[in-house]
């Protein structure tokens, strides 16, 4: 197979990889590399996902999903996103990555443009390159100071070629929420062009900001070329699950149908079985995790600025983007020096875009005494 340089081994991966050895000869290890909650999956879904596999959900199924599910997904889209859509438009996928790269492997042909809004979640650009080897990709970069979208980088960015642009908010690694306005400007530049919209939704229920989760499958003018892409494993806790889903435009039914039945045949039967109704469930703990996340978020901002370095308070998501310029490293050998010097592990920026080689990120979705110690280890290190 061809595989383009552009598909990488995860700099995310590495990274803990590294943390690993440290902890493997005894070392404490301040982990702010990964994004993953550190709670569990709820209870009452774990006993349901066991009641599954004892009531025989063990087979094989339909490879678009389970329609109990599927239609309990539409339910929670139709009312939370008020995105118009059925069960036969939702296909249950190995993760929320995997009905990334799903809709991309339905969608492109050599030659078709790609806008990736940068900096960006580690798989877009390779999956991308996977989907298509010969997709162009034009990255638009947001905006330093607050990590706005740059409006006339974008529309310069979208041309005839265009026809799928990556949206991900809130976002992975800038913390970054798109506001009503963005998106009814992203919205009105494409209404009456040809252009899919990949909407990377994972996640929406770590939103601690001011702003309100919009979806644009909710945009009727582009409702049909809208990928809406979400998932449990952040929301949840259930990031070893693997499973998430998908809409999928009306016009893509069948090469998504086809592409499942022969990579997935189906999404594990007791799982999907398990979560019929998750949206149903008492969600408080998700009032507390964000609470949490605010707090982590708040802290982080305040202390790195007053160290000197540059961070824009994220308002959703599980990370913040750190301008690491005043410490005149590169963000591999920032990152690589901090876990050798101090025990903390961050990811460097590059992951991120090409353009963010100045930049960590740092996850707050661990607990906060942690945080707190790798903080402190970021401060001795740029003193
Ligand atoms: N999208 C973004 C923006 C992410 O940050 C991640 C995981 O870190 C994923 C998708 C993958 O989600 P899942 O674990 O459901 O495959």
């Amino acid at each position: 197979m061809f595989i383009s340089k552009e598909v990488r081994p995860s700099a995310t991966l590495k990274f803990s990889q590294k943390a690993r050895e440290k902890v493997s000869r005894g070392e404490v290890i301040y982990s702010l590399g990964l994004g993953e909650p550190d709670f569990n999956p709820p209870l009452e879904i774990i006993e349901r996902v066991y009641e599954a596999a004892k009531k025989g959900f063990n087979k094989y199924g339909n490879s678009m999903g389970m329609d109990s599910l599927r239609s309990h997904i539409a339910q929670k889209l139709q009312k939370e996103n008020k995105i118009l859509c059925e069960k036969d438009g939702i296909c249950i996928t190995f993760g929320a990555k995997q009905a990334l790269i799903l809709a991309l492997m339905a969608i492109l042909h050599p030659g078709d443009e790609v806008i990736n809004i940068s900096p960006c979640y580690v798989s877009y650009v390779p999956q991308i390159k996977i989907a298509e080897p010969h997709a162009i990709i034009k990255n638009v970069d947001l905006c330093r100071k607050d990590f706005s979208l740059d409006f006339d980088a974008f529309e310069a960015a979208i041309t005839r070629k265009t026809k799928c642009i990556i949206l991900n908010s809130p976002n992975n690694p800038s913390g970054k929420v798109f506001t009503r306005s963005e998106f009814d400007r992203i919205i009105s530049l494409i209404s009456n062009r040809e252009i899919y919209l990949v909407s990377d939704e994972i996640y929406e229920y770590l939103n601690f900001g001011d702003c309100a989760m919009i979806s644009p499958g909710s945009y009727s003018d582009v409702a049909d070329r809208v990928f809406t892409i979400n998932g449990f494993s952040k929301s949840f806790g259930m990031t070893g699950w693997r499973i998430g889903y998908m809409t999928v435009p009306a016009t893509q039914r069948k090469n998504v149908n086809t592409l499942v039945q022969h990579i997935n045949t189906n999404v594990t039967s007791f799982i999907q079985k398990g979560l019929v109704g998750i949206y149903d469930i008492d969600r408080t703990f998700l009032n507390n995790y964000n609470s949490h996340l605010r707090k982590m978020a708040g802290y982080i901002t305040n202390e790195l600025n007053a160290a000197g370095l540059k961070v824009a308070g994220p308002q959703g998501g599980l990370f913040c983007f750190v301008d690491i310029s005043a410490k005149g490293l590169k963000s591999d050998a920032f990152a690589t020096t901090l876990l050798e010097e101090q025990n903390v592990a961050v990811t460097p920026g590059i992951a991120f875009g090409d353009n963010w080689d100045d930049y960590v990120r740092i996850s707050f979705a661990g607990k906060e005494e942690e945080i707190v110690s790798g903080i402190e280890g970021i401060k001795k290190f740029i003193l």
